[in-house]
Parts: structure tokens; C-alpha cells; sequence
């Protein structure tokens, strides 16, 4: 079969043809459906997180189950399913309240998911190991939904923890729209009144923020951004910041608009630092670093895609354009989500 494989960190990904594997006793072997291009991936790639290859990339799937592994049982061959990303331990106190993506055991864990470290989605089969990743999808068609187990479970994740902030008082602030930012806007307007302010650098993908709801769009490659911001929200301040993006001059944005008694959530990896202290922090302010979402968590962002409230924009392209759809997304070509279907 064919897959799009990691080799190490600063060299391109490699489309290549690989044995299709056999699921063993209590793992589950997956049609894959769709597999989500991540801007993680570009890190990965990059070398800035360090793993080793090779392995196949892909780390937000969906599809069919394919054959069950021995063991498996209330599973059918055929069923549409997601799979939750964050592999933990299963069984620390976090794993089993379905938090995987904050397992106590992580540094000891081999993989931190499919596509992270171990093979993953982008290929025509994926080996699950356990049926607990997986998530039923209902109606839903894989191809177009791949992007719920990540570009939107990880938005959600930090969406639902701001909720006590998130008032039909307040504004929130959207820093990048690409893949995460576009489902963060749809799920902000689906579970908040907040006031929604989307920035971007891209003209493109501000147009894209206002047709998905939101109230407010900014240009933040303009030095009167942190201003024009400011004047939005007077005195009171952006009551949530969720920096898509997490380079220095986003993260220094967020920090310089949000009001007293925030939150400043760095979702994205691309390396600023929150300089936090008493004298550039107003006081009470929150500052997190979210990571990805909880099993139960995907399970209610796919309620959210089954009764329409919230859909991934996807444009499609087959496993072997891979090399080039990475291009495209570290050039901000891509609007929404690229996915690969095998
Ligand atoms: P993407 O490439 O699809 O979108 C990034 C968006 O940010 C684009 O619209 C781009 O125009 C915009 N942008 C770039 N620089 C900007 C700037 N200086 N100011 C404003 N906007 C800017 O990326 P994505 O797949 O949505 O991922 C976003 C980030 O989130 C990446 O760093 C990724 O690694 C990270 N991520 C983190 C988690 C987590 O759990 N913490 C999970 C998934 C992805
Ligand atoms: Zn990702
Ligand atoms: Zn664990």
C-alpha cells in the first residue's frame, strides 16, 4: 500500500509503497477515509520536535473499520469511525477519565500517536491498538470529517475550559485562521456569545473567518492591530486570547490586548515565549498551553458536526501529492484543511 512517510527531522516527507499490516490480537486495522495535513506535521518535518523515523505520517484519521484484531469485540467491519490522536497509557489516573492527551506516563511512552512517532493515517491502512481510540461516527462521511479529531477537537478542548469567561459580554480573540482557527471560529459561534474578534495575516483567510461568524476581522501584519484591538475592547480587555499561531509576535499581540482577570491560551508550536510577570501581565490573567483534547471531548465535537452546527472546510488530495500539499500549507496556501484521501 502506499504511504507518506517521515524520514527525520529537515528532509522532505516520502511517498513510498509499504507491506498493508495485519492487525494483531486487540488492535483494529482501519480503511482510512481521510487523513488531516497538520501544520504539526511542518514541526515535525522541520526537526523543531525531535522524533525518529521512519514512520508514516498522519495523525488526524478517519475511516472504516477494515478487520478486527483477536479479542475485539462490539466492533463491526464496516463501521465510520474517528480516531482519538492522543495514544496514552490507558490506564493512569488522566487515560481513564479519557484525558490520553494528558497522560502521567507520556515520556515513557514510545509513540505519542499515530503519525507521531508511529505509523499513522496518511496511507491506505492504519493500525489502531486499542478499540478505546475509537470514536463512532454515525452519519458522518470520513473523507469529510477527519479534521473533527484534531483541527477541531483541539480548538474545543481550549474553548471548553475558557467557558466561564467566554460571557455574550465578552470578546474573544482568534489569532490565525487556518485549520484549527477556522473550526475555533464555527465552535465559538456554536456554544458562545462572545464577541469574535479573528486575525490573520492573510486576506484570504480573513474572508473566510467573516463567513464562518465572525463579528470582527483584523489585519495583525498591521502594526496598529494591537491598537484597532484596543479600541474595540476599551478598558475591559479581550477576555480570551487563543493564539492559533504561538510565534513570538502573536503571543506578544495576545498579551498585549487581553484585560485583567483573561485567559491566554498558546494553542500553536511555532516557538514564542509568554513573557509573564506582574508588570506585563494584568493581574489575574491565565496563562495555558492547551494540548489536543479529550476522548470525550471529540465525542462532543462530533455531536456538534452530526446536527450541522459546525463542518471542516476540506479540499482533498490524493497520498502521492503529499510533498506538495506540505508546500502549500507552510505557504498559507490552504484554506481550512487539506486532507488526504487514499
Ligand atoms: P495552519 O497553517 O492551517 O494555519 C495557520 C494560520 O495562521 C494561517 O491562516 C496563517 O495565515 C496564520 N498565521 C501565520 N502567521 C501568522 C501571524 N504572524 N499572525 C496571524 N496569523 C498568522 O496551521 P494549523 O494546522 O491550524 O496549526 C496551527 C498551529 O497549531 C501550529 O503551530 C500547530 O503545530 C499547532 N497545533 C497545536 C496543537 C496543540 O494541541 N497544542 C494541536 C494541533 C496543532
Ligand atoms: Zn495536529
Ligand atoms: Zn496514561
Amino acid at each position: 500500500m502506499k504511504a507518506v512517510r517521515f524520514i527525520e527531522g529537515g528532509k522532505p516527507p516520502e511517498v513510498v509503497d509499504i507491506a498493508r499490516p495485519e492487525p494483531g490480537p486487540g488492535e483494529i486495522l482501519l480503511k482510512i477515509g481521510g487523513a488531516g495535513v497538520c501544520h504539526s506535521d511542518l514541526h515535525v518535518l522541520d526537526g523543531a520536535v525531535p522524533f525518529k523515523g521512519p514512520f508514516t505520517l498522519g495523525h488526524e484519521n478517519a475511516g472504516w473499520i477494515e478487520a478486527l484484531g483477536q479479542g475485539v469485540e462490539g466492533w463491526q467491519e464496516g463501521d465510520p469511525v474517528a480516531v482519538y490522536g492522543p495514544w496514552g497509557c490507558g490506564q493512569c489516573h488522566h487515560c481513564q477519565t479519557s484525558a490520553e492527551n494528558y497522560c502521567e506516563r507520556h515520556a515513557s511512552i514510545p509513540t505519542m500517536g499515530g503519525g507521531l512517532g508511529s505509523d499513522g493515517g496518511m496511507a491506505d491502512y492504519m493500525i489502531v491498538p486499542d478499540s478505546r481510540l475509537l470514536v463512532p461516527l454515525k452519519g458522518l462521511d470520513p473523507s469529510d470529517v477527519a479534521p473533527l479529531s484534531d483541527a477541531a477537537l483541539t480548538p474545543y478542548h481550549a474553548i471548553k475550559a475558557a467557558m466561564p469567561q467566554l460571557t455574550p459580554d465578552a470578546t474573544v480573540l482568534v489569532i490565525g485562521v487556518g485549520g484549527l482557527g477556522h473550526m475555533a471560529v464555527q465552535i465559538l459561534k456554536a456554544t458562545t456569545g462572545a464577541r469574535i474578534i479573528a486575525a490573520d495575516i492573510d486576506a484570504g483567510k480573513l474572508d473566510h473567518a467573516r463567513k464562518l461568524g465572525a463579528d470582527i476581522t483584523i489585519d495583525s501584519s498591521d502594526k496598529t492591530a494591537a491598537d484597532e484591538i484596543r479600541d474595540l475592547v476599551g478598558g475591559r480587555g479581550v477576555a480570551v486570547a487563543l493564539d492559533f499561531v504561538g510565534a513570538q509576535p502573536t503571543i506578544d499581540l495576545a498579551a498585549s490586548v487581553v484585560g485583567r482577570d483573561s485567559r491566554l491560551s498558546v494553542v500553536g508550536l511555532a516557538g514564542g515565549v509568554v513573557k509573564y510577570s506582574a508588570d506585563n501581565t494584568p493581574y489575574g490573567t491565565q496563562v495555558t498551553i492547551p494540548y489536543w483534547g479529550t476522548r470525550a471531548e471529540l465525542m462532543e465535537v462530533i455531536a456538534l458536526a452530526e446536527s450541522g452546527r459546525i463542518k471542516a472546510q476540506v479540499e482533498k488530495h490524493a497520498l502521492a501529492d503529499a510533498p506538495e500539499v506540505y508546500d502549500r500549507l507552510r505557504e498559507g496556501k490552504v484554506n481550512g484543511r487539506a486532507v488526504l484521501v487514499p
